[in-house]
């Protein structure tokens, strides 16, 4: 069974080609549209006893951003599963701010194809 990625993005477009890429790879995909949605998840996943490999996660998002989300992570038992940021260039002066939460990587939206399967193959081993 493939490894389990959350991908939190609040565009259905960016979430169908980044679950599209990675499913095509064998990872198992699991969509969420804001920060909220993603804990709301996580705490499922915890219930059931279902492990995530690794997070994706948007910045600018309704409900609950990024930011606070990978914050939120951090308080939860899921505080070791790596989080990568995926954003626009617009929103590199988040880029501190997401690695002070506690974000592992950075990847550039629009994404290319290879260069996310290779940072993905680094973060989940
Ligand atoms: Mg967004």
């Amino acid at each position: 069974m493939g490894r389990n990625i959350l991908v939190v993005d609040d565009s259905p477009t960016l979430r169908n080609s980044l679950s599209f890429c990675l499913e095509n790879a064998s990872y198992n995909i699991i969509q969420s549209e804001n920060g909220q949605e993603g804990l709301d998840m996580l705490s499922r996943f915890m219930e059931d006893g279902r492990s995530v490999s690794l997070i994706i996660t948007d910045i600018n998002m309704p409900v609950m951003d990024g930011i606070r989300f990978i914050r939120e992570v951090k308080a939860t038992s899921f505080r070791y599963v790596p989080i990568l940021v995926l954003s626009t260039e617009t929103e590199r002066e988040q880029k501190d701010k997401a690695k002070e939460a506690g974000a592992a990587g950075w990847l550039n939206k629009p994404f290319r194809t290879e260069q996310l399967l290779w940072v993905v193959k680094k973060f989940i081993r």
